[in-house]
């Protein structure tokens, strides 16, 4: 799924500028199988976009209002998850 339908799904305001648009594959949680120094690394690209995206103050905020339960997996705002098995598949 990409980053903008995620969103969308999710109820997320529009984010103009967002950095993730069209990188999902940095942004996602670990997949079934994936060298964690490989999610390390990606995950280390997407908080580096997110430092420099002009949507980082919405989206943090947004982030923020969420409960734990109901944010989503993989790198938001510049926040990497914390590291737990690979659901497996899916992604933004
Ligand atoms: S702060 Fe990160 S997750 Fe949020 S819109 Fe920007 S690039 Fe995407």
């Amino acid at each position: 799924m990409i980053v903008g339908s995620l969103f969308a799904v999710l109820g997320v305001p529009v984010l103009p500028g967002a950095r993730c648009r069209g990188r999902s594959h940095l942004f996602d949680e670990a997949t079934q199988g994936e060298p964690a120094t490989t999610v390390a690394a990606r995950h280390r690209q997407a908080v580096g976009l997110c430092e420099h995206c002009p949507a980082l103050a919405p989206c943090s905020e947004w982030y923020g209002s969420l409960t734990p339960s109901k944010r989503p997996a993989g790198v938001v705002a510049g926040r990497i998850p914390a590291q737990s098995p690979a659901r497996g598949g899916g992604g933004r």
